[in-house]
């Protein structure tokens, strides 16, 4: 076991983790560790764009950001939040640029914006350009750019580690304080204890609960797992977006910029089906209610294809040179993996398990919460492991890039003050031993169980039962599904015994994490007897702000691989907005 010293450790290496990292950086002994390679994390991947109303190219400015961003999440959004990230958004934008993130420009030299959903003028009135891009590789430029302001301040990274536990240690009167985290280091199997004052848990989402997902491989809610393991709570987590346009029967993604440049989407007939939804702002409106009339358009037989079980995505009326200029990796990955060519044909697509809005309950500082109120002294959350919670119910597109940089700057400046601020606090006596157990309980030969079985049964589950629309019946069902491969987890074998480079390990221990947010999502979702944004019950189909305007806390009760989850809740905080229906 090797033991390392730092102010301040940062778990996660994408836009939240270095953005936090280059604050943190510049005032204290900072470590970052990454179960990844840094620029291999999944902020890389998002295309669209990321929001600031900077009013570059028409009438904008931050209360109608706010607003939209509180309508979008249902009203389930923490409007002191809300209002923090849109006024915020403008100087975070600016901040990248200044540390040379080349954006698209418009002929003067400014940056460019473009349609997003949800994103308005003046309360819904009408679509409005807000989001900044980079073509369609917004968060790759954003992650290289953090990255190379990392190196340029001496970050000190360690890249494939994999953090497997949060080490706390009882104050006086038993409350927990972050005092470290127990990595494993994949190239030696060895573990590693980082002790800190401060703790940024920064690790991402957990889209691989479903099949048809747009995330990495790697989003297995390490993070979320590892507080919820902690008897720590976990906010909102019923709530997990379905992006509209994946490619149908792949989920790869295929970004709403495309439909924010013109692209519409089509059902059998050719018709624009979004009219009868959203009148106004139609293709462009929050992507749950974009997801759910898809869904509706083909379980009334409208679908396309064969099998009726998809729409399309048209961009056919949009001349050739802006699509290859704005959105060249959406043509690509629609003619490698579908073999359609967006110029020539409209684009299969279907919703694709996208992004988790819930998470660790963070205030707006990015500290992280043992409870409705109380703060856990020397720990953080930022990014989609976070619910801080400006995203409610339903988050916009462009709303995540901006969040990450955000509240991941927040987080990075309160966790270094705090730390010089405070001396470290001892460490339990034997901070590995959970990790070494279950390691070796996982290494251990008790089963013929496979990892790939297991997850591929509980990914199935999950998008048969608990995805765009639920019932009571459907997440009964998934509930009993997971239990019982929760049961057969525990007699899994891997088989690769070795201490060099085991993924198979660790894909079990990933696992594990999956499928404990699994039963938490359906947990929350059953107790959720209403309809509000991202989740929708067919058997409670409209909202109920009479008993259901609260936030979700799910505690795990029990050790182990224990069932046992207490739910409680967390009021909303309101400042000026009071909900409304919500039409576009
Ligand atoms: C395909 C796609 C396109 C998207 N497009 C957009 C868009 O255009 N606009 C927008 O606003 N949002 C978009 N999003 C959402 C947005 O990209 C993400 O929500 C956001 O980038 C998450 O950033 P993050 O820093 O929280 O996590 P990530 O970028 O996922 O980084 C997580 C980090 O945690 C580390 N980690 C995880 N577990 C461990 C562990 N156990 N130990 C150590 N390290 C660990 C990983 O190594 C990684 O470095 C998109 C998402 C996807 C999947």
């Amino acid at each position: 076991m090797q033991f390392h010293k730092y102010d301040v450790v940062i778990v996660g290496a994408g836009g939240a983790g270095m953005r936090a990292a280059i604050e943190s950086g510049q005032r204290a002994r900072t470590a970052v560790l990454t179960k990844l390679y840094p620029t291999r994390s999944h902020t890389g991947a998002a295309q669209g764009g990321m929001c600031a109303a900077l009013a570059n190219v028409e009438e904008d400015n931050w209360e109608w950001h706010t607003f939209d961003t509180i309508k979008g999440g249902d009203y389930l959004v923490d409007q002191d939040a809300a209002e923090i990230m849109a006024k915020e958004a403008i100087d975070a934008v600016l901040d990248l640029e200044k540390m040379g993130l080349p954006f698209n420009r418009t002929p003067e030299g400014k940056i460019d914006q473009r349609r997003f959903g949800g994103h308005t003028r003046d309360h819904g009135k009408a679509a409005v350009r807000r989001a900044c891009y980079a073509a369609d590789r917004t968060g790759h430029m954003i992650l290289q750019t953090l990255y190379q302001n990392c190196v340029k301040y001496g970050t000190e990274f360690f890249n494939e580690f994999y953090v497997l536990d949060l080490v706390t240690t009882p104050d006086e009167d038993g409350n927990p304080v972050a005092s470290g985290v127990v990595a494993y280091e994949l190239a030696t199997g060895e573990l590693h204890v980082f002790q800190a004052k401060s703790i940024v848990f920064a690790t991402g989402g957990a889209g691989k609960i479903f099949k048809t997902t747009s995330n990495a491989h790697t989003l297995t809610g390490d993070g979320l797992g590892i507080i919820f393991r902690k008897g720590l709570p976990l906010e909102d987590m019923e709530f997990f977006q379905f992006h509209p346009t994946g490619l149908a029967g792949l989920g790869i993604l295929i970004s709403e910029a495309v439909r924010g440049e013109g692209g519409i989407l089509r059902n059998a007939s050719g018709e624009r089906f979004m009219e009868r939804y959203a009148p106004t702002i139609k293709d462009l409106a929050p992507r749950d209610i974009v997801a759910r009339s898809m869904v509706q358009e083909v379980l009334q037989g409208r679908g396309c294809g064969p099998n009726k079980d998809y729409v399309v995505l048209d961009v056919t009326h949009i001349p050739e040179e802006t699509l290859n200029a704005k959105l060249p990796d959406i043509m690509e990955f629609s003619r490698t993996y579908l073999g359609v060519d967006p110029v020539k044909e409209p684009v299969p697509v279907f919703p694709t398990c996208h992004y988790v809005m819930g998470g660790i309950p963070t205030n707006i500082h990015g500290e992280a919460l043992r409870d409705n109120e109380n703060v856990i002294p020397g720990l953080y959350a930022a990014g989609e492991v976070a619910c801080v919670s400006v995203h409610g119910s339903n988050r916009l597109g462009t709303n995540s890039l901006l969040d990450i940089n955000v509240f991941g700057r927040r987080a990075g400046i309160a966790a270094a003050e705090y730390a010089l601020a405070h001396e470290h606090v001892e460490l339990p006596a034997d901070p590995t031993k959970l990790v070494e157990e279950q390691l070796a309980g996982l290494l251990s030969e008790h089963g013929d169980e496979r990892v790939a079985d297991i997850r591929k049964e509980m990914q199935q589950t999950m998008d048969s039962h608990a995805s765009v629309y639920r019932t009571e019946d459907t997440l009964k069902q998934a509930l009993t599904d997971v239990q019982a491969l929760k049961e057969r987890y525990q007699r899994i074998t891997v088989s690769d015994k070795g201490k060099r480079y085991n993924t198979d390990l660790l894909e079990a221990v990933e696992l594990g994490f999956l499928l404990e947010l699994a039963e938490v999502l359906v947990v929350g979702a059953l107790a959720r007897k209403e309809s509000r944004g991202g989740h929708a019950r067919e058997d409670y189909p409209t909202r109920d702000d009479t008993n259901f305007m609260r936030h979700t806390m799910a505690y795990k009760q029990g050790a182990g691989l224990s069932s046992d989850i207490r739910l409680d809740y967390k009021p909303v905080t309101f400042t000026r907005y009071e909900p409304m229906e919500r039409k576009y």
